[in-house]
């Protein structure tokens, strides 16, 4: 069963959206995260350890904008720090996790 919204940093509400033909600014995207709306996006093809993969990463992006860290990071080192917690527990911040 596919998440609808998930708690950031224990205090911010994100709505997760299964999108169908995700694009951004023109680019097929897998995922995307919109910090001042508190919505992340999901392209609705992906399944499975994919969609967990880019679930994710979008998570972890939200977590380092909520966090002020977005500001501080140069764009390739906050990719990079999504791509590693991708591989992370889900029970570190899934709302109502079984
Ligand atoms: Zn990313």
């Amino acid at each position: 069963m596919t998440p609808t919204s998930v708690i950031i940093n224990g205090l911010h509400r994100f709505d997760i959206e299964m999108t169908p033909n995700l694009h951004i600014e023109g680019e097929k995207c897998e995922g995307g995260m919109w910090l001042s709306q508190r919505v992340i996006k999901i392209d609705s093809e992906l399944t499975g350890d994919r969609f967990e993969r880019v679930l994710k990463h979008e998570i972890f992006h939200a977590y380092l904008g909520v966090t002020g860290l977005t500001e501080l990071l140069p764009p390739h080192v906050e990719e990079a720090i999504c791509i590693m917690m991708e591989s992370c527990s889900s029970e570190l911040y899934y709302e109502g996790f079984e």
